[in-house]
């Protein structure tokens, strides 16, 4: 008995401090970000895709292709993820597949209807199939790739009527950053080589 009493004590003040931080989060994104003269509609965009080009920085500092990417549901980062194929030997290994399967292993399900994935590059054809294949919400990207992207500059991919599920999409998040970034790598790599 007396420890019942205690749980729910304990659980109500998690829940309790759980709530501030919640409410202190949501107040410090919107003073630091939510200005009039925002470009993006949602003011916590540019503060999620800074903790993607974070993630792409530690993969670059690996010798990996910086792209960055999370997956946020209700202002909640689920998962985190950088590209890998180099470490893993993995062709399938980009930010955004690995960063979705992390998510659907967390949530315990493969449907991430609610979620929001934040990616510093536009993603490919197969990380676009694989955003549609996992019902995500919304796709938020910051540098397009005229080479490979595959929400807008080749294909439409996460927007094609013919297929089950479209996703919304916001490109050119810290898009200079983003390409800044790989830019970066690029040159830096020539000049080892
Ligand atoms: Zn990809």
């Amino acid at each position: 008995m007396d420890t019942a009493v205690l749980r729910v004590g304990w659980d109500y003040g998690y829940f309790a401090r759980w709530m501030q931080v919640s409410a202190d989060n949501e107040l410090g994104m919107n003073s630091e970000f939510g200005h009039l003269d925002d470009p993006y509609p949602f003011p916590s965009d540019a503060h999620f895709m800074q903790r993607a080009l974070d993630l792409a920085a530690r993969a670059a500092s690996l010798g990996e292709v910086p792209v960055g990417a999370l997956v946020v549901v209700r202002n909640t980062i689920i998962a985190e993820a950088f590209n890998r194929r180099e470490l893993d030997h993995d062709p399938v290994g980009h930010a955004e597949v690995i960063a979705l399967r992390k998510a659907a292993h967390r949530l315990r399900r493969w449907r991430l209807v609610s979620a929001t994935l934040y990616v510093t590059l536009e993603p490919c054809p197969m990380c676009a199939g694989a955003l549609v294949n996992a019902r995500v919400d919304r796709l938020v990207y910051g540098a397009s790739d005229p080479k490979a992207g595959a929400v807008e500059s080749l294909y439409e991919i996460t927007t094609d009527p013919r297929l089950n599920h479209q996703v919304k999409i916001q490109g050119g998040v810290l898009a200079k950053q983003a390409s800044e970034q790989l830019r970066s790598f690029f040159r830096h790599r020539r000049s080892v080589k």
